[in-house]
């Protein structure tokens, strides 16, 4: 992994960062983001952790996590960006940050899909998790990889390869993952609060959303609506994975949920499995993007045209393969 001169450079020579990343943020998000302001505090430097929305309460164990902050009110007031890193996607509309004109930024990236924006940029698809190219740049700074870093950089890579067992997995990711448990990442303690740590409500939601699960052709439709939160009091961040658990069922090649954000306007969760369906370019096709087996996007429609519009882009997009 080639890390560009420009983006040691960027990190070496400027004092402070407003590092900032997705709406809706996954371990991925929050553990890169987290562990670059530790590391680059540690070299003495100055940071700001953003997020629009806040740290869901199962991600609160990564240390540092009570550092982000979703208010740009000092911003507001004139004080311009100047420094801002984006982790883990690639333009200011998915960091909810369409409105701010930072005057120098740095994209750090690993989605397939990209877009327009960005004074310096390394975009790496191949990049298991934007965690791992954090970790590299962490070790060219000459930063100590702490423990609050390792269990930071660890949770980001474990939640992005699907805790090792995605394609993603290769031997330099496990290698990565080995430093870090060297360093004290607990793989054991990390699993389970990742992993077994859910709240009732959210253990409700998702009986709902397997109640809702339709099966036909290899593809799995589900739908989680905002009765069903209303019903069991679980919140938006509470459906992380969900769309991951019909990848369980063998016929399954491709799973789907649909999230209704209000009444016809739906968030799509698209994952696949194997080289067969590119679902980032599915999504892209509705203005989303993602990854080759996990993307998304958000379409204002009923249910009934959303799923027929999406059946319809996924045969026109398997039949380009076959
Ligand atoms: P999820 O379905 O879990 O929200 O997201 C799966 C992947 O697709 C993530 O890598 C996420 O960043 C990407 N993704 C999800 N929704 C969108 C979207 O609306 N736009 C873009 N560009 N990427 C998305
Ligand atoms: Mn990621």
């Amino acid at each position: 992994m080639k890390i560009p001169d420009a983006i040691l450079d960027f990190f070496l020579k400027s004092e402070h960062f407003f590092i900032a990343t997705h709406i809706s943020p996954d371990g991925d998000a929050l553990g890169s983001s987290l562990a670059l302001s530790l590391a680059l505090e540690s070299l003495g430097k100055k940071t700001i952790v953003y997020d629009k929305d806040p740290v869901p309460e199962f991600y609160r164990f990564l240390p540092g996590s009570e550092k982000f902050t979703n208010s740009l009110e000092s911003f507001a007031s004139g004080r311009q960006i100047s420094n801002l890193v984006l982790l883990d996607c690639n333009d200011l509309e998915r960091a909810g940050l369409e409105k701010i004109t930072p005057s120098r930024s740095v994209v750090i990236d690993h989605h397939e899909t990209e877009k327009e924006f960005g004074d310096i940029k390394w975009i790496e698809p191949q990049a298991a998790a934007t965690g791992l190219m954090v970790f590299h740049i962490i070790k060219k700074l000459g930063a100590e990889i702490t423990k609050d870093i390792a269990v930071n950089l660890y949770s980001a890579i474990a939640m992005d390869t699907g805790t090792f067992r995605y394609s993603n997995t290769t031997p330099p990711v496990l290698r990565v993952a080995a430093e870090l448990v060297e360093a004290g990442a607990d793989p054991s303690y990390i699993s389970e609060n990742l992993y077994e740590t859910w709240s009732e409500n959210r253990f409700r939601l998702l009986l709902k959303f397997l109640n809702s699960l339709e099966i036909s052709n290899g593809v799995t439709i589900a739908k989680i609506t905002l009765d069903m939160f209303r019903e069991t009091g679980a919140l938006v961040s509470d459906t992380e994975n969900f769309v991951g658990f019909s990848r369980i069922l063998k016929s399954a090649k491709i799973s789907v949920l649909f999230r209704e954000i209000e009444n016809n306007y739906y968030k799509v969760s698209l994952r696949s499995k194997g080289k067969q369906i590119n679902v980032a370019r599915v999504a892209e096709m509705f203005g989303g993007g993602g990854h080759r087996n996990a993307a998304g996007y958000k379409i204002r429609s009923d249910f009934k045209t959303a799923k027929e519009k999406l059946l319809e882009a996924l045969s026109a997009s398997s039949e380009k393969h076959t």
